[in-house]
């Protein structure tokens, strides 16, 4: 039987229901621990981009281990709030919001991190020099695992052109402004670990050109983690060997200890989660063979927007010799692969199927398409499985459905 920690699936399942969530925490120490001794000997400071996975729970667990944050939006914001930070340690890095919005996060304190001229110069109309900010930089770099996820290529609506430095500079002049950090996010799964060094060059470029007051670099994300087993993934220690030198060496040309951050999600939580669900039938269609499950794309939408590959166990039987193949499948009406073509240990109804990689950007894409209630959350820490969310009901899904005559 296949268990995370000491708990079985079939506990887990029995206890909480299917389809569920599960979170290792100590796993995620463990990542934040290898990001660390990979990037000693700088001043390193790792924000966690929580978009990846938003329960205030794994912010705490973030928090208690000097982990800040990278927020996309106010709400999240809000709820790293209420997992403890202070504002100061949250970093907004929005994508074309409303200035209202803008102008909420500066009431709010939160550390600013700019990506448009327009933005630029609205920011210094209002604000001038009162606040430090972050310049949110497209170096021109086509990485990432697809073009769906890539974000540093010059056709990518993310971050201000690195052509446009005179244009930013200008700005930054016309109002004084406070630049204290430069960023840059080529975007997720990037394959080739020079991608980093060169784009940090390119900010370095940009710093001894025109910005001497810097405090940090941020170099983003994009870490490649192992969705199968022979998978490409970053090396984390030889990523950070080469980093490290050049950092260092930028740091002693710049005269200052400037920080440098990251601000990883996939890379904290993708290998911590597991969803499981239950084997609602299996299909010997003269084709194919199907099992059917209590979940889909509405809880794990990463296979069929992405054509991400997830690694899927019979977890009632991982280590059963007889095999099958078959197609994973959900529940929801249309096409709703969870997975193709998988050699697993013979299913049978009512076993629990898990798919692993399921903590970043599982939960927190998941819908009600359907009318389907999202799944509960458990986390397990320290030997301890307690839930972290409850499963949804009925009410959930007419919560602000307002009932008129028609
Ligand atoms: C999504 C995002 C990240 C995290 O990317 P991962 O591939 O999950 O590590 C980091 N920074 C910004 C600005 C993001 O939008």
């Amino acid at each position: 039987m296949f268990s995370i920690q000491n708990f079985t699936v079939e506990s887990l399942a029995q206890q909480f229901g299917t389809p569920l969530y599960v979170y290792d925490g100590n796993k995620i120490e463990a990542q934040i621990s290898t990001m660390r001794e990979a990037f000693a000997g700088t001043n390193l400071k790792i924000k966690y981009a929580c978009k990846a996975l938003t329960n205030i729970n794994i912010m705490k667990l973030m928090r208690k281990n000097g982990v800040d944050i990278d927020v996309v939006s106010i709400q999240e914001a809000h709820l790293a709030i209420l997992a403890g930070y202070e504002p100061n340690q949250i970093q907004y890095t929005p994508s074309g919001v409303a200035f209202s919005e803008v102008q909420e996060a500066v009431t709010m304190g939160l550390r600013m991190n700019l990506d448009s001229l327009p933005l630029l110069e609205k920011f210094g109309q209002t604000y001038g020099n009162t606040f430090p900010i972050c310049l949110r930089i497209n170096p021109h770099i086509m990485e990432g695992g697809t073009l769906k996820i890539s974000t540093g290529h010059k056709d990518s609506k993310f971050g201000i052109s690195i052509e446009q430095a005179n244009e930013i500079y200008d700005i930054v002049q016309k109002y004084d402004l406070q630049v204290v950090g430069l960023h840059q996010h080529t975007g997720s799964d990037f394959k080739n670990a020079h991608v980093i060094i060169e784009a940090a060059e390119k900010l370095f470029g940009l710093a001894f050109q025109y910005f001497p007051n810097l405090e940090f670099i941020d170099l983003g994300s994009g870490f490649k983690v192992a969705y199968r087993e022979d998978d490409h993934v970053t090396d984390m220690e030889k990523l950070g060997k080469g980093v490290v030198k050049v950092f260092n060496d930028f740091c002693q040309q710049y005269g200052k200890d400037v920080q440098l951050w990251f601000e990883p999600g996939k890379f904290l939580v993708s290998e911590c989660g597991y969803l499981l669900t239950s084997a609602t039938v299996v299909k010997h269609n003269p084709a194919r063979n199907f099992v059917g499950v209590d979940s889909g794309l509405n809880h794990l939408i990463r296979p069929m927007m992405y054509d991400a590959y997830h690694e899927i166990l019979n977890g009632s039987n991982p280590d059963g010799t007889e095999k099958e193949k078959y197609d994973i499948v959900g529940y929801i009406c249309e096409t709703d692969t969870l997975g193709k073509d998988r050699d697993l240990p013979v299913v049978h109804e009512g076993d629990i199927i898990v798919i692993k990689n399921a903590g970043a950007y599982g939960f927190s894409m998941a819908s009600n398409y359907n009318s389907r209630f999202r799944p509960a959350e458990v986390m397990i820490y320290n030997g301890n499985a307690q839930l972290i969310r409850k499963r949804e009901t009925m009410e959930d899904i007419l919560k602000n459905q307002v009932v008129v005559e028609v």
